[in-house]
């Protein structure tokens, strides 16, 4: 059994879905062979301001990480944190992010702010919006996990430009992912009581 620690970043945007979303992301982990066990973590853990750039106005993402590493990994060394809030992150290099992983740290987050319909001007969906996040945090951990990206653009461990190619990959491991996943699902557990 594998530990996730589900952390909220925002107050909105995640709490009110966090059941319907790790049932989610359990079932497509389930379906690869391998079980996770997720907690939800007691409260949100707000990034600071220090990882805010005013003049993007957005999250610098490996600076969020970063910060929930350091806030969460004390409790439980063997298990892993992901943190998921309302946000616009970036990395040096790209215009925004959906996620980010640092698996040495058993860390990674998921900025949700563009998986909104209304971001694009568009009427909210909530059933699209929960799809979309749990495709996200099943990627990120699939990374925690030990995955790359994968060519298979139906792979929920494809990368995704924009919400096109989030809708388009399903929120399930291609047949290759999932084998890789057991096999490191098999090395972490035998590593943990
Ligand atoms: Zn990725
Ligand atoms: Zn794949």
């Amino acid at each position: 059994m594998v530990r996730i620690y589900l952390v909220p970043l925002t107050a909105t945007g995640f709490l009110e879905y966090v059941d319907t979303i790790s049932s989610l992301v359990e079932d497509s982990f389930t379906s690869a062979g391998v079980r996770l066990e997720t907690y939800n973590w007691p409260e949100v853990v707000k990034p600071s301001l220090k990882c805010y750039d005013w003049g993007r106005m957005q999250y610098i993402a490996s600076c969020v990480v970063e910060e929930l590493y350091k806030k969460t990994s004390t409790l439980d060394p063997e298990g892993y944190s992901l943190g998921v809030g309302m946000l616009d992150a970036y990395e040096p290099g790209l215009n925004f992010v959906f996620g980010l992983a640092v698996p040495a740290k058993k860390t990674a987050a998921v900025f949700t702010k563009r998986l909104r319909e209304e971001y694009y001007g568009k009427p909210a969906r909530y059933d699209l919006y929960v799809e979309r996040v749990a495709k996200e945090v099943t990627h990120e951990l699939g990374h925690l996990l030990g995955l790359q990206h994968c060519g298979d653009r139906k792979c929920v461990m494809s990368f995704s430009n924009n919400v096109v190619e989030v809708d388009y990959k399903s929120r399930f491991f291609c047949e290759k992912c999932a084998v890789a996943l057991k096999t490191m699902a098999s090395h972490y557990m035998s590593r943990t009581k």
